[in-house]
């Protein structure tokens, strides 16, 4: 396999093909841009439109509110983006594309207009979407078919969003909220115009990754249409009435926008049972379990992005931030989450690989549960934090709750992530039929989106219910729901046939050519 044309010149760097460290500085540098602007741009809403660094003075629901659509679409975009690089530009000019619309579109935050907030906004849509599903599909086509040295370089792939994350939300955060919100989405500007150039400084390696690929017999793969398909068969035909009939009730109890978001994903169920439908026994059985890992990674994300909404804006209102005469910058805490994984992410590692040896449970989809379930337990402490928090009669606050307990929180956070979101993406690609698997991906991504629109639904009914129900139904709900699928893990697995056990032998015996 070393010894495939394409990767023969491939340079490398302490064992690693170059361009896994122009993606990895790229991407670095995107997420820098991403989490500097997320760090602030709750806090940017709610902040009060009078006072030196002024906000736009939205209540705490709308922001959440926003805060959701808005990181929603950013990764639903992942689907649009993977399709015009599967079909039209290659995931490489893709990735190009994306980094010039992210420059604009932070550039443009950084005025002080409605419409140049709303147009950074979307031209952020456009350029995560372009940019962030194909950028990871280029790492892993940095190794040839079967290389060990994969698993390696998206490891070192996901150190450098985190790392662009830690230092962003402390560099962005600090100059948001000091000096004023549009020299913070500044910055982040900056740190996309840097990643960008370090992009197309490093195209000379990068040549032989990230094309169009274009069928040599020019045939497309026979696949059904997936929208069409649905009216063809009676179970997909039910899925999507039964879902779009509910999406006209909460259309009519909860507005237009909820409605459509339902009838969209009444489209998703047809389309998911249309798959279905594609496969044979055995890939059904897998799709079904690659459905409900989508499931996990909603709660998961649905729990977890309470960090840039809910929980950013109790750090600034609630928790006492001074420490030995320093106002710590709310916004700090964005950056502990991605501090610890920078710290824990190989101790983690190494604990699975020494619970493996010893013969214990370790599929993917039990790390997912327990994932779920030390996340969940994370919101125990927000629990305990906001009933240290007082009032008084006027319903001012008299006394703030401390520091250590958002940081211990986090910590959680972030152990339940190190066991869930590394294993999640390549779990699907195991399970996924081939021909599918570029889809799943963006479904994947997609689901990450809705996770992204729960939270600030969560963040949004924070205000009727009071942050003590939420942070702890969040972690009822999280433990609850991860036990129950610990409990059905023995017959999960064996609806995934064998897929963790030795993936290649496995789908190559039943006919399928492994492709990367
Ligand atoms: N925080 C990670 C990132 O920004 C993972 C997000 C996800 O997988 O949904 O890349
Ligand atoms: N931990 C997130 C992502 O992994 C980054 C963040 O939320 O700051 O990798």
């Amino acid at each position: 396999m070393k010894d495939n044309p394409a990767f023969a010149g491939q340079k490398e760097l302490l064992g690693h093909p170059i361009g896994l460290f122009i993606l990895f500085l790229t991407e670095m540098w995107e997420r820098f841009s991403y989490y500097g602007m997320r760090a602030i741009l709750v806090l940017y809403l709610v902040s009060t439109t009078a006072g030196d660094n002024p906000g736009l003075g939205w209540t705490e629901g709308d922001a959440y509110a926003l805060y959701g659509w808005y990181t929603m679409f950013v990764y639903v975009a992942s689907i649009p983006g993977g399709i015009l690089a599967d079909k039209f530009l290659g995931q490489k000019k893709a990735v190009y594309l994306g980094g010039i619309f992210l420059c604009l579109g932070h550039g443009i935050l950084a005025i002080e207009a409605p419409w140049a907030f709303y147009t950074g906004l979307l031209l952020i849509v456009l350029g995560v979407g372009c940019l962030k599903p194909n950028i990871s599909t280029m790492v892993g086509g940095l190794y040839p078919k079967g290389d060990q040295r994969r698993d390696m370089g998206f490891y070192i792939f996901y150190m450098g969003i985190n790392l662009g994350a830690a230092i962003s939300a402390i560099a962005v955060g600090y100059v948001g909220e000091n000096i004023g919100w549009h020299y913070g989405f500044g910055m982040a500007g900056i740190g996309m115009v840097i990643g960008q150039l370090t992009y197309m400084w490093g195209q000379k390696y990068l040549t032989h990754v990230g094309n169009l690929v274009v069928a040599e017999d020019g045939k497309e793969l026979d696949r059904p249409s997936l929208i069409l398909d649905i009216f063809k068969h009676k179970n997909s035909l039910t899925g999507f009435l039964i879902t779009a009939s509910l999406s006209a009730y909460v259309w009519i109890s909860a507005g237009w926008s909820y409605g459509a978001l339902v009838l969209g994903i009444a489209f998703a169920v047809g389309i998911g049972i249309v798959i279905y439908n594609d496969g044979n026994k055995i890939e059904k059985d897998r799709i079904l379990v690659t459905y409900l890992s989508f499931l996990i990674i909603i709660v998961f994300w649905g729990s977890f992005e309470q960090a840039g909404g809910l929980l950013n804006v109790y750090a600034k209102n609630k928790t006492n931030l001074s420490l030995g005469g320093f106002d710590v910058p709310a916004s700090w805490f964005q950056s502990v989450n991605a501090i610890f994984i920078l710290v824990f992410a190989t101790l983690v590692g190494m604990f699975w690989g020494w619970w493996k040896t010893r013969g214990r449970e370790s599929s993917s989809l039990f790390k997912m549960a327990i994932g779920v379930v030390i996340m969940g337990w994370g919101f125990l402490f927000m629990s305990q934090a906001s009933m240290e928090v007082t009032y008084d009669a006027a319903g001012e606050i008299l006394n703030k709750s401390g520091m250590h307990w958002l940081v211990l929180a986090y910590l959680f956070h972030t152990i339940g992530e190190l066991c869930a979101s590394p294993v999640a993406l390549s779990f699907i690609t195991k399970l996924a039929p081939e021909r599918w698997v570029a889809f799943m991906m963006g479904a994947y991504f997609a689901a990450t989106g809705l996770g992204n629109k729960v939270a600030g639904l969560l963040g949004e009914w924070s205000g009727s219910l009071g942050e003590f129900k939420i942070f702890t139904g969040i972690a009822v709900f999280c433990t609850i729901f991860g036990i129950l699928v610990i409990l059905i893990i023995k017959p999960l697995k064996r609806l995934t046939h064998g897929a963790e056990d030795d993936i290649i032998k496995d789908l190559e015996a039943e006919g399928f050519d492994l492709a990367d």
